[in-house]
């Protein structure tokens, strides 16, 4: 261990770890990004298959954004929010409501993708506290489900690691079976099925309506649920069924936004608008912590009238709207449209698909292959005929990304399912160095 990681395990408290297992793999102290590659303080490297948690779209230390914080940062580095505002959120919101699906017109800022879930609860609850639907007070989400891990935000989750030892803190929501298609029970496709497993939400609204305010739903893929890729027309089922009962549909596309799944936002697979939107991660290109709610006009109307009638909506942060997280969005919008962004990545996904093919599929403990635009995943199984998962306790995952880190890459499984989620700025001979060490790295694990 060097002095950093001593002096960091003695005061630091990293997420989402058990800190006992720094014991012996203690913290990998970057000093330096450059690309897709993160170099340590010991002089290694890794290239960063995951995006550094998902956030990361051109690269670290990418030039244009670096010039953009640069150049607000000599303007404003940040202004108080309520009757005060500034350029480039001004900008930001009029890009982004001319970007997302028709009729999200209204842009409500937040700091982390986290509070834009929450904000996006409250403001849902409260549209029908104010529109008379007063027993509309509860949510609904489906298995496996993942919007972030404050309280609200864990009340909508549906992965017992994260949100079981809370539940009797949580918000009681409803949990509806929601699409498997790996392990499907129609024995479907989701290519070519019609969102069959959709029968479980029907049921659900059309019998607990009345208390509903909203279904929150990661569109086309859940994430940090092993990357489930489902089809779009779950999606217009639902957009149907929330029109007709009167339930708003909460779009969290936190992790799917900004060109991840080959289009700018997931709900275009689809075809569909949400009633509220949840944006963050991509919306700064992996630089600072920034999020966005977006909503309609008809529910920014039930809270628009006078002072008194105590109908505005009353949430706020600190940092709401800070011009240098708008800035670096701004930028990225930008890079979007000078770079041709998503065309390039049509050709970079088809690439990354045949080399996973390639390399990975003939395993005997790879199950399936599953991808959409930028994320693609295989999902590691003890039995490729029955699918049986490993159990959990054995940490396959967990130890194949420890492997993969001697060999240079940066893999962070979820569970038994190892995922490429790269910046943007990968290139071919990167993508097939991340597929190679996978490969490499999975054949050490089985083979030990
Ligand atoms: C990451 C994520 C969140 C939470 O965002 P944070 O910024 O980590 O709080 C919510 N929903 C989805 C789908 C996510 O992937």
């Amino acid at each position: 261990m060097n002095s950093l990681q001593t002096k960091d395990l003695n005061y630091i408290w990293h997420p989402c770890s058990q800190m006992k297992d720094y014991e012996d793999f203690p913290p990998i102290v970057i000093d330096r990004g450059k690309g897709v590659f993160l170099y340590d303080v010991d002089g290694n490297k890794y290239l960063d298959a995951v995006s550094s948690w998902w956030v990361n779209l051109f690269g670290h230390s990418n030039k244009r954004i670096n010039k953009a914080i640069a150049s607000q940062l000599e303007k404003l580095e940040h202004v108080i929010f309520v009757n005060f505002s500034h350029e480039p959120a001004i900008e930001l919101s009029e890009r982004i409501v001319g970007m997302t699906p028709e009729g999200l017109n209204k842009v409500f800022f937040a700091d982390n993708g986290s509070s834009a879930v929450e904000a996006a609860l409250k403001l849902s609850f409260q549209y029908f506290q104010q529109t008379g639907k007063l027993k509309k007070t509860k949510f609904a989400a489906i298995t496996d489900s993942y919007h972030g891990e404050t309280t609200g935000a864990l009340s909508v989750n549906n992965i017992d690691l994260y949100s079981k030892i809370y539940k009797p803190i949580l918000l009681n929501t409803f949990k509806v079976e929601g699409p498997d298609c790996f392990r499907c029970k129609y024995s479907l496709n989701r290519d070519i099925c019609n969102a069959e497993c959709f029968e479980h939400m029907e049921e659900t609204i059309k019998e607990h309506h009345e208390e509903i305010a909203g279904v929150i739903i990661e569109p086309m893929v859940q994430g940090a649920a092993g990357m489930k890729i489902y089809s779009p027309i779950y999606l217009k089922k639902l957009r149907k069924l929330c029109d007709d009962y009167d339930v708003h549909l909460i779009a969290d596309e936190i992790a799917v936004g900004f060109g991840r799944t080959g289009k700018m936002f997931a709900c275009e697979h689809a075809g569909i608008s949400p009633d509220i939107m949840c944006l963050s991660k991509g919306l700064t290109a992996g630089y600072l912590p920034l999020a966005l709610m977006l909503t309609t006009d008809e529910i920014y109307k039930a809270f628009y009238d006078e002072y008194t009638s105590l109908k505005a909506f009353l949430h706020s942060h600190s940092y709401t709207g800070n011009p240098i997280g708008c800035a670096v969005a701004n930028e990225t919008l930008n890079i979007f449209e000078d770079e041709k962004v998503l065309e390039k990545n049509m050709v970079k996904s088809r690439f990354l698909k045949e080399k996973a093919v390639e390399l990975l599929l003939d395993h005997p403990n790879v199950g399936e292959f599953r991808q959409l635009g930028m994320i693609a995943a295989v999902e590691l199984v003890k039995n490729k005929e029955t699918r049986e998962t490993f159990d959990w306790k054995k940490r396959v995952g967990y130890k194949i990304y420890r492997i993969a880190l001697k060999h240079g890459v940066l893999l962070r499984p979820l569970g038994n399912v190892i995922y490429f989620m790269p910046p943007y700025v990968i290139s071919e001979e990167e993508i097939d160095l991340m597929i190679s060490v996978a490969r490499k790295s999975i054949n050490e694990y089985f083979e030990t």
